[in-house]
């Protein structure tokens, strides 16, 4: 028996026969830029075809980023030269792909560190067909399911399963948000990464995939087949549990009716909910339209979008979030100054305040999308009440222009902030004067209280939201917002993290925002779950003196 461990990449537990896959690659160049070029392109186009069939438009686009990346002069190009220059095809590619991909790594941008792995992608890709890589893959004969065992497996070769027959991806590249985790999580398989000494020895060998604890066991004896056939029996029952879950709305197991919303990223993302029932989309982030054009959005357009999500969830509301950029999202035509501490630099609410034209814009958009629907507006970033009144007096302004021209437009908009600031944390009561409702951003919350960056891993010990500082933060916003008698809900991770779900009830929270495939996940735990126990242990925790006695008593249960 060999336990492996790596990291918990998409939830599930699985066993079943393990089929090692390698693609045979050639050792030399059979195929020309030019031909492999045309021939990596055509294979993306049907990737994104069978993405967008299967997965829905949102996983689509890593495939339509590929081809926008095959046509770019700024990557071929620099391989044609080498080529010219005398070098072998498959040695320009990875040369041009490694050093372009390299610079982007560094930057801070997560932007620009998700393109780095697009142009590895890319490259890796094209290699394999210059060389003849043989990628027509196929499950053996029979219609047994299998959990993939690889080096690293690309979106392209995710993407080439047939997802019936498969139970699991376990890998050693990757981490816990590359992209092959984000399709596990949509078709719906666990997934483990980061898990060294994956090798062929282990090619149909019996094995236990634990996407939740992140481990990988091969050949297990009497004892662990015990332990994981349990785990796997509590996980089919728990799949069973959301067939019934998904049609109904969350209560906890005293009956208190719990609010659970959904997150998003844009319209689309919405087909993914299928018969699902939520309570509306609880954060969607505006930036998709601002970051997915080569220049500021037309308002029309940025209306459209706002109605179409406000449409498809109506007669729930919608919460939009206004732009959102600057500290680790950059969008190029801004032409942000380069600041030493962009977190502590102008971003969020602060940045659009900069750019009064463009936020105007936003509201126009969201004024006129929200007319005869049901659309709330959140602004991120807050730390002064001056934001909120400067909104409100252009919100104003704007309201006033759409009456002059006659536009239809919504009357008495709810304006909410985002909680995602020491500083607002701290004047929570104060601003619950001046804002309709609070949606707690725990991503930025955690980082700022705990001054750990959230993308830097030498502090991710930091940046822990077991920690006491963040959870007696969070409990006072959570109590100013019921005091002040406005709605208080939670949009970051710690929402859609199950290991939460009891001290949040517990600590008073009636709203949770969560990303779509999490959704019914948390809507059973909080079935699950008694309000009075809950306020229980959200009393000791509230007491605990450090990140260790906080992880104990959510453990314990
Ligand atoms: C947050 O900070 O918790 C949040 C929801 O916003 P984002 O992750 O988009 O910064
Ligand atoms: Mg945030």
């Amino acid at each position: 028996m060999r336990i492996l461990n790596g990291i918990a990449g998409a939830p599930g537990v699985v066993s079943g026969k393990v089929l090692y896959y390698e693609k045979k690659v050639g050792s030399s160049a059979e195929t020309d830029i030019d031909t492999a070029v045309k021939k990596c392109i055509d294979k993306v186009k049907k990737m994104y075809n069978k993405a967008l069939a299967d997965l829905g438009e949102d996983k689509a686009k890593i495939f339509f980023a590929y081809e926008m990346l095959l046509g770019d002069q700024m990557f071929i190009g620099p391989i044609k030269e080498a080529i010219a220059g005398g070098d072998e095809p498959e040695k320009a590619v990875a040369d041009v792909s490694e050093s372009m991909s390299g610079v982007l790594m560094k930057k801070e941008n997560e932007y620009l560190r998700q393109r780095a792995d697009d142009i590895r992608n890319v490259g890796n890709m094209l290699r394999e067909i210059i060389c003849g890589a043989d990628d027509d893959f196929s499950f053996p004969e029979g219609d047994d399911k299998y959990i993939i065992s690889a080096q690293e497996l690309t979106p392209v070769d995710t993407m080439l399963f047939d997802h019936s027959r498969l139970l699991g991806f376990v890998t050693k590249e990757g981490g816990a948000t590359s992209h092959t985790v984000i399709l596990a999580k949509s078709i719906g398989i666990p997934a483990v990464v980061g898990v060294s000494e994956l090798d062929r020895s282990s090619d149909d060998a019996d094995a236990y995939l634990d996407g939740y604890a992140g481990e990988f066991v091969i050949n297990p004896d009497a004892e662990a087949k015990s332990v994981y056939d349990k785990r796997v029996l509590d996980e089919q029952e728990l799949l069973k549990s959301l067939d019934t879950i998904k049609k109904n709305d969350a209560y906890t197991k005293d009956g208190e009716r719990i609010k659970v919303a959904v997150n998003i990223g844009k319209p689309s993302d919405l087909k993914c909910s299928e018969d699902s029932k939520f309570d509306g989309v609880g954060l969607f982030r505006s930036e998709f339209l601002y970051s997915s054009s080569k220049e500021k959005p037309p308002v029309k357009q940025q209306c459209e979008a706002y109605k179409k999500a406000a449409d498809l969830v109506y007669p729930k509301s919608v919460t939009i979030r206004t732009l959102d950029v600057g500290g680790d999202k950059q969008i190029e035509y801004f032409h942000m100054p380069k600041e030493e501490n962009p977190f502590l630099g102008n971003r969020g609410i602060r940045l659009c305040l900069s750019n009064e034209g463009v936020f105007s814009d936003q509201l126009k958009a969201l004024l006129m999308a929200g007319y005869g629907k049901r659309l709330k507006i959140m602004l991120p970033m807050v730390t002064r009440i001056e934001e909120i009144t400067r909104t409100r007096e252009l919100l104003a302004e704007v309201k006033e222009e759409l009456e002059r021209e006659g536009t239809p437009a919504a009357d008495d908009i709810e304006l909410g902030i985002m909680i995602e600031t020491p500083a607002s944390a701290i004047m929570s009561e104060v601003l619950a004067k001046h804002c309709d409702f609070f949606s707690i951003g725990t991503n930025d919350l955690v980082q700022y209280i705990m001054s750990a960056d959230r993308g830097n891993s030498a502090v991710e010990k930091v940046y822990n939201p077991f920690n006491p500082a963040v959870l007696k933060m969070i409990y006072k916003v959570i109590q100013d917002g019921a005091d002040a008698g406005i709605e208080v809900s939670v949009c970051g991770d710690l929402a859609a993290n199950p290991d939460f779900t009891e001290i949040l009830l517990g600590m008073g929270l009636k709203k949770f925002s969560v990303p779509l495939p999490m959704l019914n996940r948390i809507k059973k735990k909080i079935s699950d779950i008694n309000l009075s126990s809950a306020k229980d242990v959200a009393n000791e925790v509230l007491k605990a003196e450090d990140e260790y006695e906080v992880e104990k008593i959510i453990r314990r249960g």
